[in-house]
């Protein structure tokens, strides 16, 4: 586990910058500011560094907040991260499927439909030559027109619309197009007909190709970077924080005079710690959304699938996407045993009976054959993850531009999958992490 060092009372009182949160992003800011020998201080809520690219361990088994893999683009980040992991970093090929109308097909769906039943493929396949046809006058500015323009009926009805409803849990005419461009690839008419009629289209897709560590789970990674980290304190929550005096309450620390300030933990929840906040403020954190998210980490007696992770869009599994630790690291189960994540989303605050979830879910596992019966289950996880996916939505466009820029007015910046509230990746919050201690260092 990363960094285990212990707020002591009182010990710090002024830094010229303070870090909120020990996830990637204040973790790699920091290692960037320990190598300049800047005046820095972390400060993170819980009792270890690395927030959600954190492993635990149950029983000999590894597991992570689900399958937390590299999918690495940038050529300074990318070093920076097979760097830190060193002789660990094992690089693997993507296999992924979808399952539905009983049948595993290739991902991505749109670029695979040859495995589906005949009469769902030609549904598929008609409608996606239907809408290249159409020339529709108004472009799309929601993600349900949008799939119906770019896919058609076909490929929406069976794959977009029930898989995007079961993981942002919210109406697809509000949400907006603004965080697809990386996540869905986008197939020529000659790639969807030759996935449909001859074989798999390989390589598509953002994620085709992907570094895990070997050993100790995905918390390799923030563990590495955490070994360059002097300055980091645990259990030191963010109480409060008084933007105008440019001091932060921490729990066991007390005050913290800081000159700036780096928050990577949900804006949103920043907002609401700002003492004496100015309605506009207040305003604008509560329209920003998001979902929540269960993952129910399995250690099994064995998983036969093969893939690494497989997406579930029909309504009869309680899961929107499940996976195999054990296809891309076998180390994280005992020797001939299997370790499994299942992850499923709800909207944020809702209620979940997880007792009568899991048993839904080990019927889903046994009905698609990843597990016998269960009593193949030897041990079981469930993890949560409150604030998930930031919702994309007319709101989110409003409000947070004015967020954001109140906060760099007073010297604060917000970075992060969660402080910049978007869709990202580790890979970009090790990159935030690095631009943002430069423009600390300049300003
Ligand atoms: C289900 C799921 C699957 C994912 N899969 C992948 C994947 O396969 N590949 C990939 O690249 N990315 C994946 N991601 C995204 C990845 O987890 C994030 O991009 C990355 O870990 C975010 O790092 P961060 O430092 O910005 O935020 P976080 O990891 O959220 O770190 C924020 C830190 O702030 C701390 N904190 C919160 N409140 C306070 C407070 N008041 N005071 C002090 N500290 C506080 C938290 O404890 C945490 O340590 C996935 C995300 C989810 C939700």
């Amino acid at each position: 586990m990363a960094g285990r060092k212990r707020a002591k009372r009182s010990s710090v009182k002024k830094t010229d910058i303070l870090i909120i949160g020990a996830g990637l992003t204040g973790l790699s800011c920091a290692f960037k500011l320990e190598k300049k020998r800047a005046d820095y201080l972390l400060a993170e809520k819980e009792n270890w560094a690395g927030g959600l690219a954190r492993s635990f361990r149950k029983d000999g088994f590894t597991f992570d907040y689900s399958g937390h893999l590299l999918h690495l683009r940038w050529p300074e980040t990318s070093k920076f991260i097979l760097d830190s992991l060193g002789k660990n970093a094992k690089p693997l090929k993507r296999k992924a499927r979808i399952y539905s109308s009983g049948k595993f097909t290739a991902y991505p769906f749109q670029m695979n439909l040859k495995g589906l039943p005949a009469k769902v493929r030609s549904e598929c396949v008609e409608g996606f030559l239907k809408a290249r046809r159409a020339f529709p006058e108004v472009k799309a500015e929601n993600f349900r027109d949008w799939c119906l323009q770019t896919f058609g009926k076909g490929i929406s009805k069976h794959f977009f619309f029930p898989y995007n409803a079961k993981l942002w849990n919210y109406p697809l005419e509000k949400l907006s197009t603004d965080w697809m461009g990386q996540f869905v690839p986008v197939p020529k008419t000659e790639e969807v007909l030759y996935g449909a009629y001859k074989d798999d289209v390989k390589g598509a897709g953002y994620n085709h190709d992907f570094y895990y560590p070997e050993t100790g789970g995905i918390n390799a990674l923030p563990a590495a970077i955490a070994s360059g980290v002097e300055r980091l304190s645990l259990d030191s929550e963010l109480i409060s924080l008084n933007a105008a005096n440019k001091t932060a309450r921490l729990r066991n620390l007390g005050n913290v005079r800081y000159k700036k300030l780096l928050s990577t933990i949900p804006l949103k929840y920043l907002a609401e710690k700002v003492e004496k906040a100015p309605e506009t403020v207040r305003k604008n954190a509560e329209l920003l959304e998001h979902n929540q998210v269960y993952i129910l980490n399995l250690g099994v007696r064995k998983c036969p699938l093969p893939q690494h992770w497989i997406y579930f869009p029909e309504k009869e599994f309680v899961f929107y996407r499940a996976g195999v630790y054990t296809n891309f690291s076998p180390s994280s189960a005992p020797r001939g045993f299997s370790s499994l994540y299942v992850e499923t989303a709800s909207k944020s605050g809702e209620f979940i009976d997880l007792k009568k979830a899991e048993g839904r879910i080990v019927k889903n596992l046994v009905s698609i054959g990843a597990v016998k019966d269960e009593d193949d289950i030897l041990t079981s996880m469930w993890l949560k993850v409150p604030c998930a996916y930031v919702i994309y939505n007319e709101a989110r466009k409003k409000a947070l531009p004015e967020l954001l820029s109140w906060f760099e007015k007073r010297g604060i910046s917000s970075a992060g999958r969660y402080g910049a509230w978007k869709y990202s990746f580790m890979e970009e919050s090790v990159k935030e992490g690095f631009e943002t201690a430069e423009k600390l260092l300049k300003r």
